[in-house]
């Protein structure tokens, strides 16, 4: 039975980290300076089993979740998750996606889609190598992404997301790039506003590129209009190119919130669930996982969290609520 939070919103999404690692320190994400060498990540028993994590998914499911994407971290990271993919896609009715760097989907591409993955978005803030690296703080060539990205045409897992952030006087130039060079390719390009998330990559107003920026500079060499939502809770505006070529999507969370159309409960990959990507405080799964609770047990709690839910961070967001600690992005997914 589908279940609504306080403002009415169905739970539809679940977004799920398969571990808090990763091989990139994106400073909008994990910026090294925190990130570093020391920097502790989870022990693997403190992980959830991808056992533990399949059977939550099932009671998720009775309650409305129809669609699952996994991320982290960098989800390719987490050890064969194809055989957790290959769980998930044994409960029927949903949908089950995932967001990856792409540094890693060369290699696994086929093996995924043969597990039972539905969908792919890549993450990918540049053209060029240079611009790239101020992005993420790696030596990474762009040409892996982009092998990444033809690995998965090829297995089938198109057409394709790509997600780029955009932050001001790092990246920014690269906008018309990225729209041409995807302009045609049957893929769609989401432009990502640069969100103060977590309370470790300092972000500030100054360096969000707003969504009506964006859409300014593609229409002024591109022209675009503006497409009606797919479905409730789709955060991207969509527009498409007027040539017919194809559409992008821009994710305007800082200047224009969608908090009311919310569906998205996130499980990190120790077992609390957070009922928003800027939550403080996740509520505890694992340990009554661990402490050999019944489905019935863990389906009310879960049904508790969400029937109470009230969180409107976007909508709210203010000089006050820009200061609070916040989980970090890394750490939940995204
Ligand atoms: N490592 C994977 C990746 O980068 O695709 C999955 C996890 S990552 C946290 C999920 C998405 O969040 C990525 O598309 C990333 O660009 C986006 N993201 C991370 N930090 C962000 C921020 N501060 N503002 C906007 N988007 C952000
Ligand atoms: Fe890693 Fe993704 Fe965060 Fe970049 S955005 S640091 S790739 S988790
Ligand atoms: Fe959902 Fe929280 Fe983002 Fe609003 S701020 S859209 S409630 S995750």
């Amino acid at each position: 039975m589908p279940i609504t939070d306080t403002y009415q919103r169905p739970l539809h999404d679940l977004r799920i980290s398969v571990t808090d690692r990763c091989n990139f320190r994106c400073a909008y994400c994990m910026p090294k300076e925190i990130f570093g060498r020391d920097h502790t990540f989870l022990p693997k028993d403190d992980l959830l089993t991808f056992e533990e994590i399949a059977r939550l998914a099932r009671i998720l499911a009775n309650l409305g979740v129809r669609k699952i994407r996994l991320t982290g971290g960098e989800p390719l990271l987490r050890r064969e998750v194809e055989a957790l993919i290959q769980m998930l896609a044994a409960i029927p009715g949903i949908e089950i996606a995932m967001t990856t760097n792409g540094t890693l989907l060369a290699r696994k591409a086929q093996i995924l889609k043969d597990a039972g993955l539905n969908r792919v978005t890549i993450s990918l803030d540049a053209l060029d190598d240079a611009t790239f690296k101020q992005m993420n703080d790696v030596n990474v060539p762009v040409q892996t992404v982009l092998d990444g990205i033809t690995a998965a045409e090829e297995a089938g897992l198109a057409p394709l997301k790509i997600n780029m952030v955009v932050k001001r006087g790092v990246n920014d130039k690269d906008i018309l790039p990225m729209a041409r060079y995807f302009h045609g390719s049957g893929h769609i390009l989401r432009f990502i506003e640069f969100m103060d998330v977590g309370s470790t990559n300092g972000w500030r107003m100054d360096q969000v590129v707003s969504a009506k920026e964006i859409a300014e500079t593609i229409n002024n060499q591109m022209p675009i209009e503006l497409l009606e939502a797919n479905y409730r809770g789709e955060v991207a505006n969509r527009w498409r190119y007027t040539d017919g070529n194809g559409e992008i999507g821009i994710i305007a969370s800082v200047t224009q919130p969608f908090c009311g159309n919310c569906t998205r409960l996130r499980l990190s990959a120790k077992g609390e669930l957070f009922t928003c990507l800027f939550g403080t405080r996740g509520h505890d799964l694992r340990a009554l996982l661990r402490d050999d609770a019944s489905d019935n047990e863990l389906h009310q709690r879960i049904t508790a969290v969400w029937q109470t839910r009230a969180d409107n961070y976007s909508e709210a967001r203010s000089t006050e609520t820009s200061t609070l600690p916040k989980v970090e992005m890394s750490y939940i997914g995204g």
